[in-house]
C-alpha cells in the first residue's frame, strides 16, 4: 500500500504504514522510530499517539511526515530530522555540524558534579587557598574541550551553580549550536565559547581550570569502516575520528593539559570500548596525574577515566 495524500489518514493507520515503510529500508527499531517521529511532529508524547489513534492527520502533517520518513529511510538519524536530542534531562538542539549526544556521555557530567559536591573537593579548596590550586571560592572553573553541541558544558553550567565554563571547539558551526543551547538554558553568561584547536585558544589567558572534561573523537581507522550508516554518513567525521588507533586526542589532551589545570584539579575523559589500558598508559607516561579512577557505563563498559593533577 502506498502512502499518499489522496486519503485522509488516522494516526493508527499512518503509524502502521510508517513502521512497515521504515522496516522495508532496514531501519532498526522501525516501530519505535515511527512513533518517535510522529509524536515529535504532532508535539505529543508517544502515549498520546495511542490515546488519539483515531484522530486524522492534516494534509500538511501528513506531507511533513512523509518527508521525514524518506529522510529516515535514507538512514539520516531521527535526531537530525527533528533537530533535538535529550541529554541530562534537557532537549539539546542538534544538526549535522555536531555529534548527537549519547546517553553514556552523561556519566562525565555525573562524575564532575559528584566531584564538585564531594567532601574531598571542599577540603582541597580550603587547604590550598594560596597556591593557584583548586578554585577557592567554590565556583569551579571548568574546561570543556571538543564541546560540540555543548551538551557537557551546558549541563555542568546548569547543574553547578556559579561555575564558569570555557567551551572550546575547532568548528565554528558547532560552537553556534553550543551557544544556542547555552542561551536556551540561560547559562550563556557563564560560558565562554572559544574556537580553536584544543588548548590553543587559551594561550595567554592564564587559565587554571579545576576540572577539564572532554569527550574527544575516539574512533580508530579500522572501526570507522564498520560504523552504522547513521553515524558514518551523517555525523561529522571530525567529531568521530581519533586517528589511526583512535587515541590521537588522548595523547594531546593528556600531554597538553598540565599548564591549564590547577594543581589538585581533575581531568575527566570519556573513552571508547577497549581503550582503557592504552589511555592509562598515556597518563602514566605523562607523570603528572595520579588517583586514576575508571567509571563504567550502564552496559558495564569502562567509559570515563578520571585523574587528578599532582601537587
Ligand atoms: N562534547 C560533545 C558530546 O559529547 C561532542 C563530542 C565530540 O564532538 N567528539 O557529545
Amino acid at each position: 500500500m502506498a502512502c499518499t495524500a489522496e486519503k485522509i489518514w488516522t494516526i493508527r493507520e499512518v503509524l502502521s504504514w510508517a513502521e512497515n515503510y521504515l522496516a522495508g529500508y532496514d531501519v532498526p527499531d522501525a516501530k519505535t522510530e515511527a512513533e518517535y517521529l510522529l509524536s515529535h511532529l504532532l508535539n505529543c508524547k508517544r502515549s498520546g499517539l495511542y490515546l488519539n489513534h483515531d484522530k486524522f492527520l492534516t494534509i500538511d502533517e501528513f506531507q511533513r511526515l512523509v518527508d521525514w520518513l524518506n529522510r529516515r529511510a535514507s538512514r539520516e538519524p531521527s535526531q537530525y530530522i527533528i533537530g533535538e536530542q535529550e541529554f541530562w534531562g534537557l532537549p539539546f538542539k542538534v544538526n549535522r555540524d555536531v555529534l548527537i549526544p549519547r546517553p553514556e556521555t552523561e556519566l562525565i557530567v555525573e562524575e564532575a558534579v559528584r566531584t564538585v559536591n564531594s567532601e574531598q573537593w571542599a577540603v582541597a579548596s580550603k587547604n590550598i587557598r594560596d597556591n593557584s590550586s583548586l578554585t577557592t571560592d567554590h565556583s569551579p572553573l571548568i574546561l570543556d574541550l571538543c564541546t560540540g553541541s555543548g551538551c557537557i558544558g551546558v549541563s555542568l553550567a546548569k547543574e553547578i551553580s556559579g561555575c564558569k565554563v570555557y567551551a572550546i571547539d575547532i568548528s565554528e558551526r558547532a560552537l553556534d549550536v553550543a551557544m544556542e543551547n547555552a542561551e536556551r538554558y540561560d547559562v550563556a553568561g557563564r560560558i565562554t565559547f572559544l574556537q580553536g584547536d584544543m588548548f590553543e585558544p587559551l594561550n595567554g589567558l592564564n587559565i587554571k581550570a579545576d576540572i577539564i572534561v572532554s569527550n574527544p573523537p575516539y574512533i580508530s581507522k579500522k572501526m570507522m569502516a564498520g560504523l552504522e550508516p547513521e553515524v558514518k554518513d551523517y555525523e561529522p567525521v571530525a567529531a568521530l575520528y581519533g586517528g589511526d588507533d583512535g587515541l590521537d586526542f588522548y595523547r594531546r589532551i593528556i600531554s597538553e593539559s598540565p599548564p591549564y589545570l590547577a594543581k589538585g584539579g581533575y581531568l575527566m575523559l570519556e573513552m571508547g570500548y577497549g581503550q582503557k589500558s592504552d589511555i592509562e598508559n598515556i597518563m602514566a607516561e605523562c607523570g603528572v596525574f595520579h588517583n586514576i579512577d575508571i567509571k563504567k557505563d550502564f552496559s558495564g563498559i569502562d567509559r570515563v577515566i578520571k585523574a587528578r593533577r599532582k601537587g
